[in-house]
């Protein structure tokens, strides 16, 4: 396995868990230290005990040396960041370098198989580079197969995928790889490489599209005096559409959605087919953070200077500590910017947000301390934690009893009877719209 990042350390324990030998590589010295040392470099449910299983039985284990990767398998996976670039494209970088390790250690026949997201042709590009700087002559074929677990249910989603996809043009190739993942006993696509690396991207650019489309009806639902909660149950209801991925927000984030559609976005005006759709579900992302910073500047007429404000969550989504992209934490920052004084609580993803943020984050270790004095509460990730959150103690603390509820997480009624202002998303019939002649409580 070449990278042990969110897709590489997930799937290797797992490929381990199922019976296979794995070997793991990854350039970052640190992060093979830290696993060598049975410390895992990020948090995802279940993986810290999966890991320390595997190792323990013999079939997991992890180098620094590249040789010792590639000479021990006969299937080596690319699972390297594929970042967005300052065009918009995706950035190859990791993935050619790992070709060109990979085609000068060759020492037998391999199947290399590109996990990472990347865009069409790039299974031509790996096997451009291997032939490049191959010094053997064994038997190679690159094989595409996109990876669709989400951080905070990667394990369970390895498991139990809906499909694998394997792109290959050789049978018996293809034949290798579906029994790898036999033991999962899921539905198998086999396809043309260029293919599979297609229905990645166009797997997260529908999900994404999904979001932008509720976002934007949540924005119609405040003006209208619509609840967008009973707009999503109900068209949820219907099994062509389903309510997942169909919550409005904050807006999509991580270290997908938005690269990806952006990189196909790319791709599209590269072939001359216009990426309407791809940009309106971008446009619209941009326009749902913005509409939220807007909610809460306008409750303090415009001016942030000084206003104490208590924030809950950083990481992009609940049960992740990754920050890529968050659009929590690009609020925290815009409010920061702004001049409000900010003290945030994330459960775990506190480490990563300073590491990346611009500016002075001030963090506390719990939501309780982070209220005290608020003038108003933002919640911005939706952590189980703050679906519990005790709110008679939080009136006790805050300034303000002013709750700027992000994710609709907060039960109304509940908060309202203790004397809290709501401000949701989408919930014009709720009162929570500005703009709405009976608005209540705004
Ligand atoms: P990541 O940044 O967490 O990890 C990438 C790892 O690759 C890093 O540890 C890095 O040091 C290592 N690396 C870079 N160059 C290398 C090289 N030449 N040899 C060996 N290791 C190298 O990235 P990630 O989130 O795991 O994503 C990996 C790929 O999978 C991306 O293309 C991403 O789009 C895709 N993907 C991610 C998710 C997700 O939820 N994170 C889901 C599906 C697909």
């Amino acid at each position: 396995m070449f990278g042990v990042g969110y897709v590489g350390l997930v799937t290797g324990a797992c490929f381990a868990e199922l019976g296979n030998d794995v070997i793991c590589f990854d350039t970052d010295v640190r992060k093979i230290a830290m696993l060598e040392r049975s410390e895992v470099p990020f948090y995802e449910p279940g993986l810290a005990e999966m890991i320390a299983r595997n190792v323990a039985a013999g079939r997991l284990s992890f180098t620094a040396d590249p040789k010792v990767a590639v000479e021990g398998s006969d299937i080596v996976f690319i699972a390297v960041g594929t970042p967005m670039s300052d065009t918009g494209h995706a950035d190859l970088t990791y993935v050619r370098q790992a070709a060109v390790t990979i085609a000068k250690l060759l020492n037998g026949p391999k199947i290399i198989v590109n996990k990472s997201t990347v865009p069409v042709e790039t299974g031509d590009v790996v096997a451009g580079l291997i032939e490049e700087y191959r010094t053997t002559h064994y038997d190679v074929s690159v094989v595409s197969n996109p990876e669709f677990v989400r951080e905070g249910s990667a394990i369970s989603d390895f498991m139990s995928p809906d499909r694998i996809v394997l792109g290959t043009a050789d049978p018996e190739v293809g034949e290798t790889m579906r029994l790898l993942y036999a033991p999962l006993n899921a539905p198998v696509i086999l396809t043309n490489v260029r293919t599979a690396e297609m229905i990645k991207y166009a797997a997260n650019a529908f999900l994404a599209a999904k979001v932008s489309f509720i976002n934007e009806i949540s924005r119609l639902c405040e003006k209208l005096g619509a609840d967008v909660i009973d707009v999503v149950t109900a068209v949820g209801a219907d099994h062509r559409i389903g309510t997942t991925f169909f919550q409005p927000g904050l807006g999509f984030g991580g270290s997908c959605f938005p690269k990806d559609v952006m990189a196909l976005r790319r791709i599209s005006e590269k072939s001359g087919v216009e990426p309407h759709m791809l940009r309106a579900v971008l446009d619209t992302n941009e326009q749902q953070q913005d509409h939220c910073m807007q909610k809460i500047e306008r409750h303090f007429g415009g001016d942030l200077a000084g206003r104490r404000i208590a924030f809950l969550g950083l990481s992009f989504k609940a049960n992740t500590d990754d920050v890529r992209e968050s659009p929590s934490l690009r609020l925290a920052v815009r409010l920061i910017e702004a001049g409000a004084r900010v003290t945030a609580h994330d459960p775990i993803a506190v480490e990563n947000a300073k590491a990346v943020t611009p500016v002075e984050l001030e963090c506390v270790d719990s939501p309780y301390a982070a209220a005290e004095g608020a003038e108003a509460l933002v919640i911005a990730t939706e952590w189980n934690d703050y679906r519990e959150l005790d709110l008679g103690r939080l009136r006790e603390l805050v300034a303000q009893p002013v709750l700027f509820d992000l994710r609709n997480i907060i039960r109304l009624d509940d908060a309202r009877k203790l004397g809290f202002q709501v401000v949701g998303v989408g919930r014009g019939s709720q009162g929570t719209a500005s703009a709405l002649p009976q608005a209540r409580g705004v």
